[in-house]
């Protein structure tokens, strides 16, 4: 079979005015040159010495979790298992004008002088290698190629496969693997040059999205309600209380849960906040921070294949009634591959209209068939 990305690259403009094709994938394979490898060494010195502290008190050799495995998954398993309706694209490095809307240049210019080296970035495991400058442009690019396309009216719906992911990335710092915020560039994106007005940034990875907080605490053009793991799980933000300072109080909007919550409170917290907030905020855009760890697999929390259907289907239910069905997923986390890969498919299948299963308490029907089972041989009745 032809590998699909590569077919996709010449004929996708025409594709795309088919209405067989509602939703747009973007993927980029500059991406994969984001490589950081744990054993090279790695600039500025003292914190290579401190983060080396770190790995080697660890009882297993730690590798770099963020790595090109995550998006080859991806695509391999949308190679094997093609999805009626999705089209490709590729992405393109954002500018330097487009990263600032969100970026500090001072940022820029120390990311910029990281061009072809090694070096950690922050404490906290973020790290770069020769093309990772490159690849955190594409991604960011990426999300913005994603938005335009659906803007433009060329998919209904989009889908950036990003990586290195964005939404832990502060205006003027890289955190937990992330370099650029690419929704957040993104949303900036649509605001500053295409016409955007109010755009709803929805973030269901399991870790809470600081950086896309940080960037939008103050402003009332962007909402962005956020799904997470409660603190103090990693980044260790995104309390109740905070709702945004200034201009933007309200427009923040933080969903703290329990490592232990399934599909059917995710789907329940869906319901009873995100829907009317963003029946309050009217969006004429909705982006999603689509991060996969929230997958039982990955040990953040302990939704399904299935959850990730039903939220999906929830953002296009909205799209529907607020802004023409225009959605952007923008790839966040997600590490265990299987987990990863099936779960990006899940909702591809859902944005091109595949049924989504109603969700029920697992175990539930296997327990009301052994109660069938049984209830016989307690029973005096024939
Ligand atoms: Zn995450």
């Amino acid at each position: 079979m032809q590998y699909p990305f590569k077919e996709a690259k010449d004929g996708v403009g025409k594709a795309m005015n088919s209405s067989d094709d509602k939703v747009l994938v973007i993927h980029d394979e500059r991406m994969l040159q984001h490589r950081p490898d744990v054993d090279e060494r790695f600039l500025p010195g003292r914190l290579d010495r401190r983060v080396r502290e770190i790995l080697d008190g660890l009882a297993v050799k730690w590798h770099y979790p963020e790595h090109p495995g995550r998006l080859s998954a991806i695509t391999q398993r949308l190679e094997a298992n093609p999805l009626p309706g999705i089209s490709f694209r590729e992405g393109r490095p954002a500018s330097n004008a487009e990263l600032a809307r969100v970026h500090t240049r001072s940022y820029l210019r120390e990311i910029d002088r990281l061009r072809d080296q090694h070096a950690w970035l922050d404490v906290d495991t973020t790290a770069v290698s020769p093309g990772s400058v490159e690849a955190a442009e594409v991604a960011a690019g990426s999300a913005i190629v994603a938005v335009e396309a659906i803007i433009h009216g060329e998919a209904q719906s989009a889908f950036a496969l990003c990586r290195p992911p964005g939404h832990h990335a502060e205006s003027v710092r890289a955190r937990g693997f992330c370099l650029f915020n690419n929704v957040a560039v993104a949303a900036a994106h649509a605001r500053e040059a295409l016409g955007c007005e109010r755009v709803l940034v929805v973030d269901w990875d399991a870790h809470h999205g600081n950086g896309t907080q940080e960037i939008f605490w103050a402003s009332p053009g962007v909402m962005l309600v956020d799904f997470h793991r409660a603190a103090p799980f990693y980044p260790g933000s995104g309390h109740l209380t905070d709702v945004g300072a200034g201009l933007g109080e309200g427009y923040t909007v933080n969903v703290p849960l329990p490592g232990e919550v399934g599909d059917l409170g995710m789907l329940r917290a869906f319901r009873e906040v995100l829907v009317p907030a963003a029946d309050w905020f009217q969006p004429d855009l909705i982006l999603v921070s689509a991060g996969f760890d929230p997958h039982r697999l990955d040990l953040c929390m302990n939704l399904t294949h299935d959850g990730f259907r039903n939220m999906t289907r929830v953002i296009q239910e909205l799209a529907a009634q607020h802004c023409d069905g225009r959605a952007a997923f923008v790839l966040e986390g997600g590490y265990h591959l299987d987990a990863l890969s099936q779960g990006v498919r899940a909702v591809l299948e859902t944005l091109a209209g595949g049924s989504v299963p109603e969700l029920v308490e697992p175990g539930y029907p296997e327990v009301e068939e052994a109660a069938a089972f049984h209830r016989g041989a307690f029973s005096e009745e024939p």
